[in-house]
């Protein structure tokens, strides 16, 4: 067998993370090598965010239309995918081909390496037969794969998961959605507006239950309107699928039937295939737990949805900031110290004193106590930070105030699809805010005010005196503060 080649940073899956912080390295000067066993960029850019977004803009424009009749005369809609599915295909995903992403990162100066990498002893990474040696670390960015509960005979059937919908050319007559969260609703919101025959199955006793109650009511209620049925308190028990159609089987004797199955239910990281035992880090946790540089052991960082502190791309791409600067710190320090120029040359080669540019300065600590979260519905969900109930359950002397959208100016004015609110929580010993959802037209627009507050523990009374615009959605806020008690 070969030698191990010797390198400063390998990066092990090119998802939103791994990409960013791989770039990033390079472009400071480092030898990197950034191996990627499916498509550079990860599932966001393929089977996540932009293509769902791209389904969700269209089934919007279908939702606005339907709103004419009873606001500026009569629109007649006729609903085709054809155009989604050519969008999806051509412009987001070059037909799921990721040269551009490859072609990205190695314009930056990283290696390439396509392949399923596992880690191989302290600073080792082997992909195949090939082992590198990372001189300043290792960053696993690996993510999630969509878990399948165990549901009897689930495993053998055709079900999808995102990215078989993602994907689809034919929409089906009819679709049954086992998950009620985030990403199932958005979906079984999208392919009820094309006309699927749409039934969400959820097994906690509401949808979005990780968000306020007031906003899984209001997003229920809209995926109701648009003819989804939504059953809550469910549990699967058994899937059969006999050639045309699957039947899920529920715990008290419930049966639902639809053309094709979609299974929303989490997302898992998958720890037992790195080769985490070699470096003696236990593969048995749900995620890579990491401290607040994004650490996992000596040498080796974590970054993105692998390491369990949030699911979202802004959290992976702002973890990677984190990483980079403090791989760039290690780096440094092991040239001998801060770089006085801050330009070094970039000729750090295989087996060269590696050149680190940037500058060099205090690496940021990661804080996730303002972490918004947007479920792109519509009206679409945004929250920021600590839910009412969390909040309690950390013994706060909790504070709430909400205000309807549809009684505010904006939101009479706005009349069709004005569903909607603002509700704070406020720590009353501090006078802060330390959460806050927004539901509405604009609800994830709407959240970007609040999230400065909770993130800068703006007072309460400095909240008060501000002017809002008339007649916003976000003049709301203001409401909400005038409810608080
Ligand atoms: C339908 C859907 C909609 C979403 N919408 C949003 C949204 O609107 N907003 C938002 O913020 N987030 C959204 N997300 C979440 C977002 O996609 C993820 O948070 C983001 O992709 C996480 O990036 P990551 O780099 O951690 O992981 P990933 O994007 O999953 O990338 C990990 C990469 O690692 C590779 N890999 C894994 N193991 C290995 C190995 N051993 N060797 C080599 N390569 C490996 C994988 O092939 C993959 O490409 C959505 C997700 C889905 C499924």
């Amino acid at each position: 067998m070969a030698d191990p080649e010797l390198v400063d940073v390998v990066v092990v899956g090119l998802g939103v993370g791994g990409e960013e912080v791989a770039g990033r390295l390079a472009e400071a000067g480092l030898t990197v090598v950034g191996v990627e066993r499916d498509l550079v960029g990860g599932e966001c850019p393929y089977w996540g965010c932009v293509p769902s977004k791209m389904m969700i803009r269209a089934a919007n424009a279908i939702a606005e239309a339907r709103r004419v009749d009873g606001l500026a005369g009569t629109a007649e809609v006729r609903p085709d995918w054809t155009p989604v599915a050519k969008r999806i295909r051509e412009e987001a995903t070059d037909t799921w081909d990721d040269t551009v992403a490859v072609q990205r990162f190695t314009g930056k100066g990283g290696r390439f390496v396509r392949g399923t990498a596992r880690l191989d002893g302290p600073g080792r990474v082997r992909v195949g037969e090939r082992v590198f040696q990372a001189r300043h670390g290792i960053v696993l960015g690996t993510g999630t794969r969509p878990s399948v509960p165990p549901v009897d005979g689930l495993a053998d059937t055709p079900y999808w998961t995102n990215r078989q919908a993602i994907e689809v050319e034919e929409l089906p007559e009819s679709l049954l959605v086992l998950g009620g969260g985030a990403i199932g609703l958005e979906l079984a919101q999208v392919f009820a507006r094309f006309g699927v025959r749409v039934t969400v199955v959820e097994a906690l006793d509401r949808v979005l239950a990780v968000e306020e109650p007031e906003a899984s009511e209001v997003a229920a209620a809209a995926l109701r309107a648009d003819g989804v049925e939504i059953h809550t308190g469910v549990r699967a028990e058994r899937v059969s699928h006999d050639g045309r159609g699957f039947a899920l089987h529920a715990a008290g004797g419930a049966r639902f039937t639809a053309e094709r199955l979609l299974v929303v239910a989490g997302r898992r990281a998958h720890l037992d295939e790195l080769g985490l035992d070699t470096v003696g880090v236990d593969a048995g946790r749900r995620y890579l737990s990491v401290d607040d540089r994004l650490h996992v052991t000596e040498g080796i960082w974590a970054v993105g949805d692998v390491t369990g502190e949030g699911a979202f791309t802004h959290v992976a791409m702002y973890q990677a900031g984190i990483v980079v600067a403090d791989v760039l710190d290690h780096a440094r320090r092991a040239a001998g110290g801060p770089d006085p120029s801050g330009t070094a040359s970039a000729t750090g080669g295989a087996s060269g004193t590696t050149g680190v540019r940037g500058s060099a300065g205090a690496v940021p600590c990661a804080d996730y106590r303002a972490l918004p979260r947007v479920t792109f519905t519509d009206p679409e969900v945004g929250a920021v930070g600590l839910t009412e109930s969390q909040a309690r359950e950390r013994g706060v002397n909790v504070q709430v105030g909400l205000a309807r959208l549809p009684s505010s100016a904006r939101g009479w004015i706005h009349k069709a699809g004005n569903e909607g609110f603002v509700k704070l929580v406020a720590d009353a010993d501090q006078g802060v805010l330390i959460g806050a959802t927004s539901v509405g037209p604009a609800g994830g627009e709407v959240l970007s005010g609040l999230a400065v507050a909770v993130h800068a523990a703006v007072p309460l009374a400095r909240l008060r005196q501000m002017i809002y615009a008339y007649p916003t959605f976000h003049r709301t806020v203001e409401d909400a503060l005038r409810n608080m008690s």
